[in-house]
């Protein structure tokens, strides 16, 4: 599928691509070429709004018309900005599955500092998503580990939200059905998929589920239930871990893992915690401040607290009037759980 990405371009006579050095030197290996076929820039890895506008101009300089992004989740949205500022058409080829970021219309941005600024979902979705899953498995399992964490995810996030609604459409059972179909997948198969990605079996079947599952399947969850199947508590808390100093260094997945044990917590469901940490273990997933390399002290907990349970944190969607203090105790109780 990687190889075959300029035909997609056909329609177009100034393709511009966007991508990583992480990308692109491991995507020019794969495609057996020694240089891109459109020019090729550069995003900075930050995410940020200011990297877009920056290669909005770029771009813009370059008569670009079409917008192609090779690279991971931060690159696949710089690129959706970069493909809104400019009104253009976007192509996206990940060559990482930590997150759903290529399938999803919206993007998470950040500032310099990579602080957590919003969600804007861009009014137009890519017009290709382009996944070859034996591009995305030479990453590595490591990158699958997140991917792994950030898809779970969906399961706990959506279904409170929806367990507390009374006027769920077909649309939203089907985002039900789905983080559903994803949890079990994921607990059942992760780890025969990981290690045929340790041995190298690239093009394994399981290998091939378990990336569709990360970026195609996870994306339909939001896609089709919406706001409230997006993002609840989990993703609330971390956020407000992207506010604590050295955080940027755990991958997003992982911090997303780690933040279902505290909704789960929040939650009071102390049995599902201990369900889920075996899973934790084999996958390599966190479940601690000191697994994520993070100071556990009283001014960083209250800051994600206080982040987490602030007055318009989608948290109240899973766990209405949840406040810091409730937040403070689940992270307390969970450090303490091996
Ligand atoms: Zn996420």
């Amino acid at each position: 599928m990687a190889t075959i990405v300029p035909s997609y371009l056909e329609d177009y006579v100034h393709p511009v691509i966007i991508t990583s050095e992480l990308s692109a030197q491991p995507f020019l290996d794969y495609t057996g070429s020694s240089e891109f076929f459109a020019p090729a820039l550069r995003y900075d890895g930050s995410s940020s709004e200011r990297n877009a506008r920056e290669l909005a101009e770029q771009a813009r300089a370059l008569d670009a018309d079409v917008i192609v992004a090779i690279g991971a989740g931060k690159l696949a949205d710089t690129a959706k900005n970069v493909a809104e500022i400019l009104d253009l058409d976007l192509i996206i080829v990940p060559t990482l599955a930590c997150a759903c970021a290529a399938y999803s219309p919206y993007s998470v941005d950040y500032d310099d500092e990579h602080r957590f600024l919003g969600v804007p979902v861009h009014p137009r979705n890519s017009i290709a998503l382009l996944v070859d899953s034996s591009l995305i498995a030479r990453a590595g399992a490591d990158k699958l580990v997140g991917g792994i964490g950030d898809t779970i995810a969906k399961w706990y996030e959506s279904a409170p939200v929806f367990d507390q609604a009374s006027d769920l459409t077909v649309f939203d059972r089907l985002a039900y059905h789905s983080a559903h179909l994803i949890h079990d997948m994921l607990l059942e198969e992760s780890e025969p998929a990981l290690e045929a990605v340790r041995a190298g079996d690239y093009d394994n079947e399981l290998v091939r589920t378990l990336i569709n599952t990360i970026i195609g399947l996870a994306g339909t969850v939001g896609g089709f239930g919406g706001v409230r199947a997006r993002e609840s508590g989990a993703h609330s808390v971390h956020d407000g871990l992207t506010h604590v100093a050295g955080s940027a260094a755990t991958m997003h997945g992982e911090k997303v893992a780690y933040s279902v044990l505290v909704q789960l917590l929040v939650e009071g469901k102390e049995s599902e915690v201990q369900a889920l940490l075996p899973f934790y273990a084999t996958i390599g997933l966190p479940h601690s401040w000191r697994q994520m390399n993070l100071e556990f002290t009283d001014g960083n907990l209250q800051t994600v607290a206080d982040f987490a349970a602030a007055p318009d944190s989608p948290f109240h969607a899973a766990v209405p009037g949840v406040t810091p203090a409730q937040i403070i105790e689940a992270m307390r109780t969970l450090e303490t759980l091996a």
